[in-house]
């Protein structure tokens, strides 16, 4: 089957161009360059993905140094791993050699050589990212499809190529879930078989993998789905026994996703995802995934504030008491706390789900007009005394007891004799 045409129709003209410079480099150092993996499986598809990555059977770090050199890509080489990276004005290109991989026990990086484009083909997680696509001159949009991968995309299937690869590499599972909730694919039979089979290789994973595995799933469009699926298949008690995936999930990251931008989303995904965790069982978890400092903070912020919930269920807080209760927790924790918290009319935490919306939306913003420089001027010397001042006026302004500056300069007169 040859896609050329599918090719010059699916990339914009100036990937095309980037893409027909750096074959046409390659043809001159001798090597064939191939495009690889989710791109060719997008294509067939028809999704939009124009993250290309393109498999060199020669040194594709050479190729793109020369690549580099002729053009206005930036270049980043990795010697070691035999990839490079052409950054362009809008596009990248990510450039890797062909290579062949040995594991030599379960979970371990594996051991890599280069080799050929079949080589690079057979080491990889599912038939449907197993093919390329040629971009040589004499075959140029010819597919390459060792493993029937053409034919599981007609059949929305996922499928492994051998029986040992969720054991060779468990995240495998972790990416298996992805890909078939995010395309509405299923399990081949056999695969499903053997993932069930295997949950257990998920020990030989680093923390880091699985962190990594869970931030992809994470970023996707419907990450309930996954999760929920992960849940089903027993695969999220193997991470954590405290980890849920059911209608809750799914109803929070529905009410998330209207609620914030998609850069801030996947934060705010893993807060809801922790919780049903308590203050206690959340560190083993936090370590083990290694999670950075400022996640970390919004995870435990979120539980600390889940246990002090109460403190908001009454009907009469003032804003400057709710502010106060408040000021001490990540914004994200509360957002995830207001998610979290009912708000249907007539239930119990609704008070507490409007406190927690009013700090977010309003109070946290509430700044008083008038600033130490000026409350030197009406005489009020630096010091305690003038936070305390401070301090008065921005409870004031919370409460709505003062909207002017001409208020605050009244109030900040009124106190200064006393202080
Ligand atoms: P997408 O980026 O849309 O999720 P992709 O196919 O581009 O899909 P990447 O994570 O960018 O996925 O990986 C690129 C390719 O590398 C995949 O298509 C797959 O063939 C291969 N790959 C990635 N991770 C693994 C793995 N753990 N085991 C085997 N092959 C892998
Ligand atoms: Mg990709």
């Amino acid at each position: 089957m040859n896609l050329a045409r599918q090719i010059e129709q699916y990339l914009p003209r100036q990937l095309l161009e980037l893409v027909k410079d750096v074959s046409g480099q390659a043809a001159e150092l001798g090597q064939r360059v191939y495009l690889v993996g989710g791109i060719v499986r997008d294509l067939l598809l028809g999704y939009p993905n124009f993250d290309l990555d393109l498999v060199a059977e020669g040194d594709a770090v050479k190729l793109a140094q020369q690549v580099a050199e002729t053009s206005q890509a930036k270049l980043l080489a990795h010697h070691r791993f035999g990839t490079a990276k052409l950054r362009y004005e809008n596009f990248t290109l990510d450039l890797a050699t062909a290579r062949k991989e040995t594991y030599a026990r379960p979970g371990a990086l594996p051991a890599v050589t280069p080799g050929t484009l079949k080589d690079d083909l057979v080491r990889r997680d599912f038939s449907i990212n197993t093919m390329a696509i040629s971009l040589a001159s004499n075959d140029y949009g010819e597919l390459i499809d060792p493993y029937q991968g053409k034919s599981d995309l007609e059949h929305r299937l996922i499928r492994i190529l051998h029986p040992g690869s969720f054991s060779d590499d468990a995240t495998r599972i972790l990416r298996g879930v992805r890909y078939e909730q995010r395309l509405g694919f299923e399990f081949e039979a056999q695969t499903v078989q053997l993932l069930k089979r295997d949950i257990p290789m998920l020990d030989t994973i680093s923390g880091d993998r699985i962190r990594h595995e869970l931030e992809l799933i994470l970023k996707e469009k419907q990450p309930e789905l996954a999760i929920k699926r992960l849940a089903e298949l027993g695969v999220l008690p193997r991470i954590s026994p405290f980890l849920k995936g059911d209608g809750w999930i799914a109803e929070k990251f529905d009410k998330a996703r209207r609620l914030k931008k998609p850069s801030q989303l996947p934060s705010l995904y893993f807060c809801l995802l922790i919780y049903s965790f308590s203050e206690e069982n959340i560190e083993q978890f936090l370590a083990h995934l290694n999670i950075p400092a400022k996640l970390s903070r919004a995870i435990r912020d979120t539980l600390r504030l889940k246990t002090r919930l109460p403190l908001l269920d009454k009907s009469s807080l003032k804003p400057s008491e709710i502010y106060y209760l408040l000021r001490e927790y990540e914004p994200l924790a509360i957002q995830a706390n207001a998610i979290a918290s009912d708000e249907k009319e007539g239930t119990p935490s609704l008070i507490v789900h409007r406190y927690l919306q009013l700090f977010l939306t309003k109070l946290r913003y509430v700044r008083t007009a008038l600033d130490g420089e000026e409350l030197k001027r009406l005489g009020i010397s630096a010091g305690p005394a003038m936070g305390h001042v401070l301090q008065i006026l921005h409870k004031a302004k919370l409460d709505g007891e003062v909207s002017t500056r001409a208020d605050e300069k009244k109030l900040a007169l009124s106190l200064s004799p006393k202080l």
